[in-house]
């Protein structure tokens, strides 16, 4: 306790930083979920975060970086140490080339380029969180994916600021070389785009919007799908003798097929459940907790294993929570 007072201190010697203490971090996450942060802190400013990481440091107090908060599952327990958000949310545009600091909300980037007559984001659309997440995770739908337009990422790596090229960042399905470097803080990156008519990027954004919000209506508290969708190629043979061909789509089987034929649809724990629409859709109905949560996923994943011989890989992103 005395490190945190003493990095509390340092941290409120910062300029343009905010600081909470005990922040409940449920106000931070869609599921609603999450115990508090010893201390918690915000900031638009690449130099106050980074004197923010080094005063954490010194003080030998564990980090996490969030964003929006769409696809995280927090501890009850909340974290014994630091949560630094960065809200620096500047757009740029320069022809068909448009940056976006990491703290935009990625739906505004989107917008902004179509704005722009700029073809490239719109399949995006709808897609809830930040920037930096969504670089982070290789955020995607509708068959694209972020990393298709990415050219740089700049970002801190502890001790500096750099910045990659497209290959560097190792993008693939949903991953991306920052999942392996948690310690690297995104702080914008740029993006090409194409010229293309702006009324026909809008329409296709907003028909993409009213399917998603039929999917997931905007208070649903959830994380979107909970697993990834598997490679039908790193299937086993038996396993893949079973996937009918209709469901296969890009290469991928999509994981709510397997948590269908394992009766996942509509289980609940507590006030957790498996949308009855959706088997890859859990949400909090109510007062939830992330042990609950928790406990749901391990039991979706154990019957798919049981049934299939495969494991089942998360989207979601974990805080405070071992073992997951
Ligand atoms: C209703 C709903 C629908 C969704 N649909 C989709 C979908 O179609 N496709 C899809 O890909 N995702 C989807 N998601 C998941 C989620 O929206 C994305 O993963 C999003 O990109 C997460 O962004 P975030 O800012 O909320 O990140 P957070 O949830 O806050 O964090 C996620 C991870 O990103 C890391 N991170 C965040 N910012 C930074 C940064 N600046 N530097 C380094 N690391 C950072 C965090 O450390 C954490 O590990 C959906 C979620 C919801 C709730």
């Amino acid at each position: 306790m005395p490190l945190i007072e003493e990095t509390r201190r340092r941290l409120a010697a910062i300029p343009n930083l905010t600081l909470w203490r005990d922040e409940p971090l449920s106000l931070h996450t869609r599921f609603g979920i999450g115990g508090p942060a010893d201390l918690y802190v915000e900031t638009g400013s690449e130099e106050a975060f980074m004197g923010a990481i080094e005063a954490a440091r010194d003080g030998g107090i564990e980090i996490e970086v969030i964003g929006g908060g769409t696809n995280l599952i927090v501890s009850d327990d909340g974290l014994r140490g630091i949560v630094l958000r960065y809200r620096g949310a500047q757009l740029e545009a320069n022809g068909p080339c448009v940056r976006a600091e990491a703290g935009a909300e990625l739906q505004d980037f989107v917008d902004f380029s179509i704005d722009r007559g700029l073809k490239g984001l719109e399949t995006l659309a709808g897609i809830p969180g930040s920037v930096g997440g969504a670089v982070y995770g290789n955020a995607g739908a509708y068959g694209h994916a972020i990393a298709e337009r990415v050219v740089e990422v700049r970002f801190f790596d502890g001790k500096r600021v750099r910045v990659f090229a497209n290959e560097e960042c190792q993008f693939q399905y949903r991953e991306s070389v920052f999942k392996d470097h948690k310690e690297w803080i995104i702080f914008s990156t740029g993006l090409r785009l194409e010229p293309a008519d702006a009324g026909v990027l809008r329409e296709t954004a907003s028909d993409i919007v009213k399917v998603r919000n039929e999917k997931f209506p905007v208070t649903m508290k959830c994380a979107g799908s909970i697993f990834k969708n598997l490679m039908l190629s790193d299937l086993s043979a038996a396993a893949a003798a079973e996937v009918p061909a209709r469901v296969v789509r890009e290469g991928k089987v999509p994981a709510a097929w397997f948590l269908e034929q394992v009766g996942a649809k509509g289980t609940r724990r507590g006030d957790i459940r498996v949308a009855a629409y959706h088997a890859n859709l859990v949400y909090n109905d109510g007062a939830g907790t992330a042990t609950d949560l928790c406990a749901l996923i391990n039991d979706l994943k154990a019957r798919v294993t049981g049934r299939f011989g495969l494991v089942l890989e998360e989207e979601v992103q974990f805080v405070g929570i071992a073992g997951q």
